[in-house]
């Protein structure tokens, strides 16, 4: 009798598991899709538009608007541009910026530079080329070579100014007759039955517009507000650098990033000039110590210099006295996007990693590379379904490239495989 029951008991679980199961994924979509709505509802206004209807205000034809020309959307933009696209870029301060980030391109990044034919933006800032990383620990160190061999010899990395850098790119990007970069800040973006037609924007005499493209590509950085309807942002903030230049003062080990393995957290520092030195401390947790009640000297003194290399003691004390510090939290936030039609993410709006790794601008570009390749054989983008296929690739193809670039970084960084032997 028991034997007679047992495939029904087993039909019954089954149903029963599968109800459970149903039920709970669908209230989690259903919770997802609620807090995608919520998001969309802080960053995105509808708008009532037919295809006719949807017109730049400014600018008429465009093809793709890009929020932001940082690293990420500067190099898009004249990727795009040379590509034949009509790129309309919004940038909140098109001044050069002067920023502690994004100031070390790893060798694996100038090759996407070259790929991109923007190799020549390195040049003529008395950027500095990096073969490799030096290693401080308990006052003995050890020297990573970048495997560089099979490669040309100016293939480096190459550290510099991130400000200086991002201005040859927006010149060369600006300097394409198709390519219009304008002062603007984009307020949200425009949807249309949930495709992003456009962005709505504030233009630098203050008055409020509204551009349209097929295609809007977000690369606002790390601070990004636009994101939230486009992703799901978990942000994690594990430290804060501290930042300073060291003037007047030799590296141990020339053309090499150094990193301080201190305690409590690493010290870095890399030439950002010919004559300049950049040095970034990590403080742990999200606050660092007052600069103006004099904690964060005192902790700088006390804490960092006795750890650092003697060639870098009177510089680094120096900087200190100087007090021009600089200070950034160091986020990370893994790639989690809702594939939308009509944008898409790009740069540290779309995925972070910790400083660290030197690795933002390098994936930045490489993710420029995959769309630049995926869109080349899409001439109009005004064909909305075959190019929301197109977005909707772009996700899953840069992963696989991220990972073997991932690696192909780490390789070029010296950090894989590696018995460090510190003398
Ligand atoms: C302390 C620190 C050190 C780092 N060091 C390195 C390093 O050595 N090497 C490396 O590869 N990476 C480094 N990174 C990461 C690197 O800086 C980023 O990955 C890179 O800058 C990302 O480029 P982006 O274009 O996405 O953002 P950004 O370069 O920040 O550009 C964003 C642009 O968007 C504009 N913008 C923002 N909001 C709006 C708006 N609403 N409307 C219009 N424009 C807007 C901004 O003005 C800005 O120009 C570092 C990060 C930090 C925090």
């Amino acid at each position: 009798m028991a034997d007679q029951c047992m495939p029904g008991w087993i039909l019954a679980t089954l149903f029963g598991l599968s109800a459970i199961y149903y039920l709970v994924i669908k209230k989690k979509e259903q919770r997802a899709n609620k807090d995608l709505l919520e998001a969309r509802s802080e960053s995105v206004n509808s708008i009532a538009t037919t295809s006719g209807e949807c017109r730049s205000s400014n600018v008429s034809d465009v093809d793709v608007i890009i929020v932001g020309a940082g690293v990420a959307g500067a190099a898009l933009a004249h990727t795009l541009g040379k590509d034949g696209r009509q790129v309309h870029v919004i940038e909140r301060d098109l001044t050069e910026p002067d920023r502690i980030v994004g100031e070390l391109l790893q060798p694996g990044g100038y090759l996407k530079l070259i790929e991109l034919g923007l190799e020549d933006c390195v040049e003529k800032i008395d950027a500095q080329k990096v073969f490799g990383y030096a290693l401080f620990k308990d006052g003995k160190h050890t020297r990573l070579s970048y495997s560089l061999e099979k490669f040309h010899s100016d293939v480096a990395g190459r550290s510099f100014h991130n400000g200086r850098f991002i201005q040859r790119m927006r010149d060369k990007a600006g300097s394409l007759p198709n390519v219009q970069l304008e002062q603007g800040t984009v307020i949200s973006l425009l949807e249309d039955k949930g495709t992003i037609r456009g962005v709505q924007y504030k233009t630098k005499d203050g008055q409020e517009l509204k551009a349209f493209a097929p295609l809007t590509i977000v690369c606002d950085g790390c601070f990004s507000n636009l994101r939230r309807s486009l992703c799901n942002p978990k942000v994690d903030v594990p430290s804060c650098f501290v930042g300073m230049v060291l003037e007047n003062c030799q590296l141990p080990c020339a053309n090499h990033g150094h990193v301080i393995l201190g305690d409590p957290s690493p010290i870095l520092m890399y030439p950002i000039s010919s004559t300049e030195v950049r040095c970034l401390v990590d403080v742990p947790g999200q606050k660092v110590p007052s600069i103006s009640s004099g904690e964060m000297a005192k902790y700088l003194k006390t804490v960092v210099a006795p750890q650092l290399p003697p060639e870098v003691y009177d510089a680094f004390l120096a900087a200190v006295d100087k007090g021009n510090f600089r200070t950034m939290p160091n986020r990370s936030m893994p790639a989690a996007p809702y594939p939308t039609p009509g944008a898409l993410l790009m740069g540290d709006a779309f995925n972070m990693r910790h400083p660290l790794t030197g690795g933002g601008m390098t994936v930045a570009l490489s993710d420029i590379v995959v769309l630049r390749n995926l869109l080349r054989p899409l001439r109009n983008l005004n064909d909305a379904p075959t190019l929301c296929k197109y977005l909707e690739s772009f996700y899953t193809l840069r992963k696989v490239i991220c990972i073997s670039g991932v690696m192909l970084v780490c390789s070029l960084a010296g950090f894989v495989d590696v018995g460090i032997p510190f003398e």
